[in-house]
């Protein structure tokens, strides 16, 4: 069994299955498909399409500039509300979440008490709000 570690698309049966897809909400359903059958899914490859289009015609959620695409890839191209940002915007959000304040928010052996995640949640999205309107602002003034 050593070399059946790879495994097959759940659709095909043929090909790795290298994209792993959770959807489905409570049923947590999952699929692992290979890229041809994921296109060809009707139901998934309907998401993966409006995900592309809302790319494709959408605008960067900070600067406004022409979204290249969407920050929280895991989760953020099932359902509707996409996180569209530019390439310049990702890697400023990037920056900002491995910064240790705010990578500590999403350790969970942490002493964070739990009714204060709320909270920190809020404040963390303030502040990345605010991150974010200085990269920006940074960006045009030294164009
Ligand atoms: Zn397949
Ligand atoms: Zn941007």
């Amino acid at each position: 069994m050593s070399d059946q570690d790879q495994k097959l698309c759940d659709s095909c049966h043929e090909r790795p299955g290298t994209n792993h897809i959770c959807y489905g909400g409570d049923a947590g359903k999952s699929k692992s498909l290979c890229q041809v059958c994921l296109m060809q899914d009707s139901e998934l490859g309907g998401m993966m399409q409006r995900f592309q289009e809302a790319v494709q015609t959408g605008s960067c959620k900070y600067c406004g500039a022409p979204a290249e695409t969407s920050f929280g890839a895991s989760t953020s191209f099932l359902g509707d509300h996409y996180n569209l940002v530019c390439m310049i915007c990702f890697n400023d959000l990037t920056e900002f979440v491995r910064q240790p304040e705010n990578a500590r928010l999403f350790r969970p052996d942490d002493d964070m008490v739990p009714h204060n995640v709320a909270t920190q949640l809020a404040d963390y999205q303030n502040r990345q709000a605010e991150f974010m309107k200085e990269r920006v602002l940074q960006r045009k003034s030294k164009s």
